[in-house]
């Protein structure tokens, strides 16, 4: 099972276990969020206005009520005295203006701050996902190996996109609730303070019955996110390998499993309409228990001339409209509460640390002679399985390093070694005198070339494809690379010449046009040393012809390692370097490991022996010695 490489999620509940996640996200957001201060001002300025309004909206109702229906000329005289003498019709014709007034004014307050917040989110959302890329790049392969890749994409795609919905349909709205739902409270009290009383008292009642169904709501919409990763990371890794899920008809079975949470999560996604549908009648019946409370009593007081019937109907439409944004409340909480989870997950990528990084003092590697001594290194994925056992072999500059030996003994993991893509353990790799650690990795990897078995080509255009082995090479050298790589006259065949834009990992291509592409790419980068695995495994006799002779060109004067299970094509090295288990067990050239007449005697043997033509099929080239004969050549 993999290790996380994350620290535990905790999950906050509530906006007081959120807090310390807010603070985490605002702090380390900080510096996104004050490039948008202009945008977030007047968003602010735009709130407030939507606040005020908002409280404004059951005036002009009022006073049509008390002024013009009840015609109170002495509380008119005293409130707006400049009006004391206009005719009813015409103070009616006024407040109606001022009902569509304020409510025009809401609108656009609340318009203007909510494009202006949505804008600044996203702005501020594009520049974290810019960041969080660049740092997924620079993460390195032991960061990889330990996370799946569904859980990555979430968290750089939806985690990222609720942070800023959260932003827009949460923190602004629970601002704005707050703000209003204060303001209406306090102008009730002013009001009347008995029927203020009175019409809040049901509200504990209201707390708790929306703090327990939002608590359930919020339990059974955890476990419906859980599933839905589940099925993002299994989705993920049936399109990632669909030639061998396909291959050994596995499409049953990964359905089946992505069945389960599918059927899991749709359940959830019902559960959880039914208890928002259950909260919002249970608030709608409170609603009316204090209306009529209220009502009871307010008549009363009306009646009794304490209150004006405009006042009366001021404190129903607040009472109404104060319930409605503290549902809303629980909502905005628990859409705080998910969104911090999503920021401080994003949090926890951002702070993983580079396992491989230029180490302090690092200078620019000066263009290598390429001489390379691998100094008593061991290494090992985890700990307790060691991979690389002291392992020490020297190359010269310019040398051609053939690695053999069976399976699993440990060729890639050195090669992996030698650009850095891991540090080894113990002992040290040297270029050209130098520790690799002492070179900024940048100047270290730009000058090792690397052809692999199966060359990851990109779904864009030949040229693109080949300038990627070293950004900003001009025409000329992409095509001059391309000739070193014998397919130039390919590619000048194919629809678009080099502007033909390929397919996903180039497999519109021969396995040797896309291995002659790989070469012409790492041709492009003029590095001093050359890295080949297996290049020509799986091609067949005419394309293995065509691209050994690319690569020996590749490689003319390059200290070059060539990883090889067929030892024809490391006959003509420098050196073979036999490794078995980790170990270096055979060092020196081809005449001089065959008249040792070991392991790499007899493998060779025993492959000489096999009918040339096997070899074009290469599917029965013995690449070990038998178990038996090993044990003999110890
Ligand atoms: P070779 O190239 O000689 O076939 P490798 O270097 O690929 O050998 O593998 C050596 C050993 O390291 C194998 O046992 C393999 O399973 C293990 N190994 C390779 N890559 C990883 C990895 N990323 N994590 C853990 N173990 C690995």
């Amino acid at each position: 099972m993999k290790k996380s490489a994350f620290r535990k999620e905790k999950k906050p509940n509530t906006l007081s276990q959120a807090m310390p996640g807010l603070r985490r996200i605002f702090k380390e957001f900080w510096p996104q969020i004050r490039q948008q201060k202009l945008l977030l001002s007047v968003s602010c300025i735009g709130l407030i206005v939507e606040v005020v309004a908002q409280l404004l909206r059951p005036w002009p109702l009022k006073f049509i009520f008390d002024y013009v229906i009840l015609h109170d000329t002495g509380a008119l005289a005293l409130e707006f005295p400049m009006l004391a003498n206009s005719n009813p019709m015409m103070l009616l014709f006024i407040f109606s203006l001022a009902i569509v007034g304020v409510s025009g004014l809401r609108a656009a307050a609340a318009y203007v701050s909510l494009v202006t917040m949505s804008l600044a989110a996203s702005r501020i959302v594009a520049e974290i996902r810019a960041g969080l890329y660049a740092h997924l790049q620079r993460l390195s392969l032991s960061f990889y190996y330990t996370v799946k890749s569904g859980d990555l994409i979430t968290r750089i795609t939806s985690d990222i996109d609720r942070l800023r919905n959260v932003t827009v349909t949460g923190i602004f709205p629970l601002i704005v609730n707050v703000l209003t739902l204060v303001g209406m409270v306090g102008l009730m009290f002013w009001l009347n303070w008995e029927l203020a009383l009175i019409g809040l008292a049901v509200f504990p009642l209201f707390l708790l019955s929306s703090v327990k169904i939002t608590k359930r709501i919020h339990k059974v919409s955890r476990k419906q996110r859980k599933q839905e990763g589940a099925m993002a990371a299994t989705a993920a890794e049936a399109i990632g390998a669909i030639k061998v899920v396909q291959a050994l008809s596995l499409e049953g079975m990964l359905q089946g499993m992505f069945a389960t949470p599918n059927r899991e999560s749709l359940a959830d996604s019902a559960r959880t309409q039914q208890l928002s549908a259950s909260l919002q009648r249970t608030i709608e019946i409170l609603v009316a228990i204090a209306t009529a409370l209220v009502m009871w009593r307010g008549v009363r007081l009306v009646l009794g001339g304490s209150v004006t019937p405009g006042d009366l109907l001021v404190f129903v439409n607040y009472l109404k409209s104060a319930f409605k944004p503290t549902r809303q409340l629980a909502k905005h909480v628990a859409n705080i509460s998910k969104a911090t989870a999503s920021g401080e997950r994003i949090i926890d990528l951002l702070d993983v640390v580079p396992a491989i990084r230029d180490t302090r003092g690092a200078i620019e590697a000066p263009l290598f002679n390429g001489d390379v001594k691998f100094n008593r290194v061991s290494f090992a994925y985890d700990s307790d399985k060691p991979i690389l056992k002291n392992l020490s072999f020297d190359v010269k500059a310019g040398q051609k390093v053939a690695l053999v030996g069976p399976s699993g003994g440990g060729k890639s993991t050195l090669v992996s070694l030698l650009l850095r893509l891991y540090d080894p353990l113990e002992g040290q790799i040297l270029i050209d005198g130098r520790d690799l650690r002492q070179y900024k990795l940048e100047s270290l990897r730009r000058q090792i070339s690397i052809v692999l078995q199966d060359s990851v080509l990109f779904g864009v255009s030949v040229r693109d494809n080949i300038a990627y082995g070293a950004l900003g090479a001009t025409d000329r050298e992409i095509k001059a690379a391309a000739r070193l790589a014998n397919a130039h006259d390919f590619i000048l065949a194919l629809p678009q010449g080099y502007d033909t834009k390929l397919s996903e990992r180039g497999s519109t291509l021969s396995g040797g046009q896309r291995q002659r592409i790989a070469i012409a790419r790492a041709a492009v980068r003029k590095a001093p040393i050359v890295i080949l695995d297996e290049p020509t495994v799986g091609l067949d006799n005419k394309s293995e012809q065509t691209v050994t002779e690319a690569l020996d060109r590749l490689t003319a004067n390059c200290t070059t390692f060539l990883i090889t299970h067929d030892l024809r094509t490391s006959k003509n090295a420098d050196q073979i370097c036999y490794i078995e288990n980790g170990r270096v067990l055979e060092l020196g050239n081809h005449s001089g490991l065959m008249a040792l007449g070991k392991r790499y005697a007899a493998l060779y043997q025993l492959q000489s022996a096999v009918d040339t033509k096997c070899w074009e099929t290469c599917s029965c080239i013995p690449t070990e010695l038998p178990p038996q004969q090993q044990r003999t050549k110890n």
